[in-house]
């Protein structure tokens, strides 16, 4: 076995300095490398490296000969591509593997089949792990409006098989809008993946997003429990949490049951996600849950993961790639505390949530031992639209979900940033709707978000908390103080000045 000493981190910002944090401390060296848009970005100085990338924008992180190149160059042992870009392109592990680099991620081999969500389904539905009634297709005829009547019933989901990111997905309601929309999706499909396939599922309505985080070693297979990714915005997750207070217990047990057996029908090797959507009538044992997808790398929303279970994913996601060996046994891992990530955006909700752009001003990122802010933002930053919108992600931990709650209130509170519009506030108004408190949220949620009598009372016994905490301290501060003034020690005169 060779010891990794160097990561070339094939990324860009906030998931840079993520991964790099762990690096350092596993005494790992790391490189960066960066489009010229985001040469003075931080996440470049924290590095021990940096190399510029030729392409533009998007574009240049996708160059996989040239970031293989400056890997060879630098002497970098191994690769982690943290999430989007590369991280899911077997054809670039492929080759980072041929060049001799170390692949920090699951083999090329099952990044192929669980990339494409018929392979993935076709594999899935020999074994014992319910996966949604639908089929793929290519065209539309007769037969498939009848198989569609007779197998799965409307609503039904139109997806791009080899798609992510809530990209290309479109909910039908009847055949008239499967006529009206199939081509147009087969288009968009066509133009974003090349696919020429579409997958039909039937739609589960009202449903939980719930997803099961997996590690494994190809012999060794565990999970680190589930995460509720329900609140979403055009099919993509914007609030995520864990534990999930709102399904039964037997139900979740069962959903990381089918969650081992999914890695294990795979040969699953390093970290992942196995994602499910469950139905409706929830917290009862006629509770069904289904397969969606697996996710073959390292998530946004592991996080609240790492702050509930106390394990950093990173760091076992280079153990497993360096030795081939996960040194869990489930009984090891345990969970504790309710922990909640927001994921802020650079966008207008008031304007259909466009992304935009600007320079940012007047930057106040909160800290506190119970809080995590994975961002790569500074002052006078431009923020651009050549990427992701995603700015930053804040995590909180609390021993419940409504103290995790209030804490994420007080922060977005105190994160304050001006210069470019963000989805701060629609966030704290989600957060503080009956729907949310009360865990009565699913996927199809509308987060037009009035501020219900609940919530208002909530929000009310809330203030009065923070105002009693901070009249206690200001109280114990001045005990001290007066304490301290009878029992004065004048040998000790830095300490006299400190109360003085
Ligand atoms: P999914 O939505 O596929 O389940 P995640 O919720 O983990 O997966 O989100 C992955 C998404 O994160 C990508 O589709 C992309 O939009 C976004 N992303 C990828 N890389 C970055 C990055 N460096 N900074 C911000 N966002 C990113
Ligand atoms: P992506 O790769 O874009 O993440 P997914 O298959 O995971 O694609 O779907 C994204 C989201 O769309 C899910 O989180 C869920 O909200 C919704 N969705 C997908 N398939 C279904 C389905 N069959 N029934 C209900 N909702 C679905
Ligand atoms: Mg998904």
């Amino acid at each position: 076995m060779k010891k990794i000493k160097k990561i070339l981190i094939a990324n860009r910002s906030e998931i840079v300095s993520r991964i790099n944090a762990t690096c350092k401390s596993l005494d790992i060296k790391t490189v960066a490398i960066y489009s010229p848009e985001d040469k003075f970005l931080k996440y470049i100085f924290q590095t021990d490296e940096r190399y510029p990338l030729s392409k533009n924008g998007y574009t240049a992180y996708l160059n996989q000969d040239e970031i293989i190149e400056i890997a060879i160059k630098t002497q970098a042992d191994a690769i982690h591509p943290g999430y989007g870009f590369l991280s899911e392109n077997y054809e670039f592990a492929q080759k980072v593997i041929d060049a001799g680099i170390l692949w920090i991620g699951p083999a090329p081999e099952t990044i192929k089949l669980m990339g494409n969500k018929i392979c993935a389904r076709n594999i899935l539905s020999q074994t014992e792990v319910p996966v949604v009634p639908g089929f793929y297709l290519t065209e539309l005829n007769y037969e498939i409006f009848e198989k569609i009547k007779k197998e799965i019933g409307y609503p039904i989901i139109l997806k791009d098989p080899n798609g992510g990111g809530g990209k290309a997905i479109k909910i039908i309601n009847s055949q008239q809008e499967l006529q009206n929309y199939f081509y147009l999706i087969k288009e968009e499909v066509k133009k974003l993946t090349g696919s020429q396939e579409l997958l039909l599922e039937k739609y589960i309505q009202n449903g939980k997003h719930i997803e099961i985080q997996i590690a494994g070693d190809s012999k060794n297979f565990v999970h680190f429990y589930e995460r509720d990714c329900s609140i979403q915005r055009r099919h993509q997750k914007i609030i995520e949490e864990t534990p999930c207070n709102f399904i039964a217990t037997n139900i979740l047990e069962k959903m990381y049951d089918m969650a081992i057996l999914t890695a294990r029908t795979i040969n699953y090797k390093n970290i992942g996600t196995v994602e499910f959507i469950v139905t409706q009538d929830r917290d009862t044992l006629d509770t069904k849950f289904y397969f969606l997808e697996v996710n073959t790398r390292l998530q946004v929303e592991h996080s609240v993961t790492e702050m509930t279970t106390d394990i950093d994913l990173v760091a076992l996601q280079i153990e497993i790639a360096q030795t081939d060996f996960l040194k869990y046994k489930q009984e090891e891992i345990s969970r504790k505390n309710h922990a909640i990530e927001c994921r802020i955006y650079a966008e207008n909700p008031d304007n259909n949530f466009m992304p935009c752009t600007g320079q940012v001003i007047n930057l106040n990122i909160p800290q506190d031992p119970f809080l995590r802010i994975d961002h790569n933002l500074q002052e006078d930053q431009e923020i651009n639209s050549f990427f992701d919108p995603m700015i930053a992600k804040v995590t909180v931990v609390g021993q419940d979900r409504d103290c995790a709650i209030s804490k994420m209130l007080y922060v977005l509170e105190q994160f304050n940033i001006s210069g470019i519009q963000t989805n701060i506030n629609f966030l704290k108004k989600i957060l503080k709707t009956e729907k949310f408190l009360t865990g009565d949220f699913d996927t199809q949620s509308n987060l037009s978000c009035d501020l219900s009598p609940v919530a208002i009372k909530a929000e009310r016994e809330r203030e009065i908390t923070i105002a009693q905490i901070a009249a206690n301290l200001f109280q114990e501060i001045i005990n001290k103080k007066n304490n301290f003034k009878k029992n004065k020690n004048t040998n000790n005169n830095w300490r006299n000045q400190l109360w003085e």
